[in-house]
């Protein structure tokens, strides 16, 4: 009997054993497409993907012989025009979509270049297509030159782009629709006002603009703040629309905007002022003037010149029908764009 306990025992030690070497062998795999720059900024470094050890960067003393601050070799037979750069300012990613059979470029080809904007790389390959995602450490504007067999990019902060820099933020979105009156989304107001201010925004080539959602997505708070916080946005305005609490409609009608008591005057509370004053003129709403608003999460944690526009109230069937027509939204945004003008004029 105790003979049997220990072949059994001997049979486990064995599995387990066996168990463990191959998950230490898939271990790395599992790691292998990502490296994790943290704290550490490296001046000069060449980062290349191995079989054994993942993707590695080494700090090199080797001066780069290109003025910008990252440089991909390209697959043989793959031209840089080929390469797809898509940027994702609210996650701070640049994807690099490579077309190649070569399914070794990774291995082969390192990234030379400077790590000061890059908190994390990851690279794959699948459907004869290798990706690199660059993960950026602020709002870069993601610049792409080519050179023969190169790649070059370079990452620009918004203020080396645009004289000023403002983050629209449209409240709400997905599954999170906010107030719903009458069978009108709150979210579906707000995005579509938004959008009318893109239009006006986008004719302002001085201004840089993000937007933390132009479609029917929600963006966590935390995504929302932090793509204002790291664009180092000169304003940050959030559109919403207000309700009475309790069942049913009411009378009660017109524009508030929330700022930041706790914040000194110019980075809030001026500035709600400026878009109280400039969305009531512009769309003839009621000013029902500034609301303390620092308990709400974005509004707390932005830090940059913030104001939350609560454009009209959906429980005054008035206001409610006027908020839901285009007409409106866009004097709404006239007077939102005005605000942001007057708000630079005024040292912002
Ligand atoms: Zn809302």
């Amino acid at each position: 009997m105790q003979e049997k306990i220990l072949k059994i025992s001997a049979c486990f030690c064995v599995a387990l054993a066996i168990v463990a070497c191959a998950s230490f062998y898939y271990l790395p795999k599992l790691h292998d497409t990502r490296l994790s720059f943290g704290m550490e900024q490296l001046e000069q470094f060449i980062l290349t993907k191995s079989e054994n050890s993942g993707i590695s960067a080494i700090n090199t003393d080797v001066k780069a012989n290109f003025p910008q601050q990252l440089r991909v070799e390209l697959p043989a037979g793959c031209d840089a025009s080929q390469v797809e750069v898509r940027q994702n300012y609210n996650s701070q990613t640049v994807d690099l979509i490579i077309p190649t059979d070569e399914q070794e470029f990774l291995y082969e080809k390192p990234l030379v270049g400077s790590s000061k904007n890059i908190s994390d790389v990851f690279m794959d390959y699948a459907g004869g297509k290798a990706v690199i995602e660059i993960v950026l450490n602020q709002v870069f504007e993601t610049e792409k030159t080519c050179a023969g067999k190169y790649l070059y990019l370079d990452f620009l902060s918004p203020h080396e782009i645009y004289d000023k820099v403002v983050v629209i933020d449209a409240g709400h979105g997905g599954s999170k629709p906010g107030a719903i009156k009458q069978g009108i989304c709150e979210k579906d107001i707000d995005l579509a006002i938004v959008l009318e201010l893109k239009k006006l925004l986008e004719q302002n080539k001085k201004i840089g603009v993000y937007y933390t959602r132009v479609d029917d997505s929600n963006p966590s708070f935390d995504s929302r703040v932090d793509l204002a916080n790291k664009a180092d946005a000169d304003l940050f305005i959030s559109v919403h629309n207000n309700s009475t609490t309790g069942p049913g409609l009411s009378k009660v009608q017109g524009t508030q905007v929330m700022y930041d008591e706790k914040k000194p005057d110019k980075d809030s509370k001026d500035f709600a002022q400026i878009c109280l004053e400039e969305v009531t003129k512009s769309c003839g709403s009621v000013d029902k003037g500034l609301v303390a608003g620092n308990d709400i999460f974005i509004i707390r944690t932005a830090a940059v010149p913030v104001a939350l526009i609560e454009v009209g109230f959906m429980t005054n069937e008035e206001e409610l029908t006027k908020l839901n027509s285009n007409d409106y939204q866009k004097k709404v945004a006239e007077g939102i764009y005005q605000a942001i003008l007057r708000a630079f004029e005024e040292g912002y």
